[in-house]
């Protein structure tokens, strides 16, 4: 059986027309098949209309959760529950065409691959989002030296084995691309341009968005750590340079040459510290959440 797991949120005026295709394309493939709808807590009519779907549609099931708890938290919901041998994750926004759901099937099956990743060529969006994905992409697949990563986004295909390892992950701050990609397994790829959003908002504010990719930046790699250790090892060097200068210019004579260089130490070090304590503090915040250990989502409603 393959599953199809779909994350909404406030998605109304899409739901209609995204499961009909999703629906006939699962359908070409001759195979048992399930769609499981998280709706995140829609303020719209997006679980009403999922549930009048479900009445002629009985391979819909549709998981509500208590309140709107974000992507990725909506995404693992999906994932645990699930029947599949085969799993494809992807947003119910169109930017994952349907169409490609066949072409992900059989090259897993084709490659023998455990995960087929969408890798995205073009992306259509607006150039102010199309720059900051793009930046965050750079920096990621840098930092994480992991090149398959760039560009991935939720759409995917796997198997049992590569499902049951993703569900391992018990971390509060979570970035599925990332883990996905941590995992290992025999991992595929295939190209696609992705278009822009059939209709409606994007439902990942650009707050939301940020926060993933601080989830992801700082989960998956000791940079900010790193940038703290850098910047400060340089300013020991500047600090040393200025003793020497301040102990040469005593001996030679011109001592009192002011508060210039005393203003730019101060303020110089003061910053750096106040940055340093910043980046550990989102460390501190990350440590906090692990160490609460809250439930990532609660459902309200499983309509099986
Ligand atoms: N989504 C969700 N919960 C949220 C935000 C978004 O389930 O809090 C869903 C949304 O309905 C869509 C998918 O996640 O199906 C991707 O969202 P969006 O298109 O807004 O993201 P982007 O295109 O910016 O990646
Ligand atoms: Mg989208």
């Amino acid at each position: 059986m393959i599953s199809v797991v779909i994350p909404l949120y406030n998605e109304n005026v899409l739901v209609d027309r995204l499961l009909t295709e999703v629906f006939m394309h699962l359908g070409s493939l001759g195979e048992l098949f399930e769609v499981v709808c998280v709706d995140d807590g829609s303020s719209d009519s997006t679980l009403s209309r999922l549930l009048e779907f479900k009445k002629n549609n009985k391979q819909l099931k549709v998981v509500s959760l208590s309140r709107n708890f974000g992507l990725q938290a909506a995404l693992t919901a999906g994932l645990e529950h699930v029947k599949g041998e085969y799993i494809i994750m992807m947003d119910g926004d169109f930017q994952d065409p349907p169409e490609l759901i066949p072409v992900l099937y059989k090259t897993l099956r084709e490659k023998k691959a455990d995960i087929v990743t969408a890798i995205r060529e073009q992306r259509n969006e607006k150039f102010t989002k199309k720059l900051y994905i793009n930046i965050f992409h750079k920096i990621f697949s840098s930092i994480t030296e992991d090149k398959q990563i760039a560009n991935a986004g939720n759409f995917c295909i796997m198997n049992r084995n590569a499902h049951d390892a993703i569900l391992k992950f018990a971390e509060r701050n979570r970035y599925l691309p990332g883990i996905r990609s941590f995992i290992g397994f025999k991992q595929a790829s295939i190209f696609y341009d992705r278009p822009e959003r059939l209709e409606g908002e994007a439902k990942m504010s650009r707050k939301k968005l940020f926060a993933l990719a601080a989830d992801a930046i700082y989960s998956f790699s000791k940079w900010p750590i790193k940038l703290c250790l850098y910047l400060g090892i340089t300013g020991v060097f500047v600090f040393l340079a200025a003793i020497i200068y301040t102990v040469v210019s005593k001996f030679i004579g011109f001592a009192p040459t002011g508060w210039s260089s005393t203003f730019l130490a101060i303020s110089f070090f003061g910053s750096v510290q106040l940055t340093f304590l910043g980046i550990i503090g989102e460390y501190i915040y990350r440590i906090f959440k692990e160490v609460q250990n809250r439930p990532i989502y609660f459902v309200k409603e499983f309509y099986e």
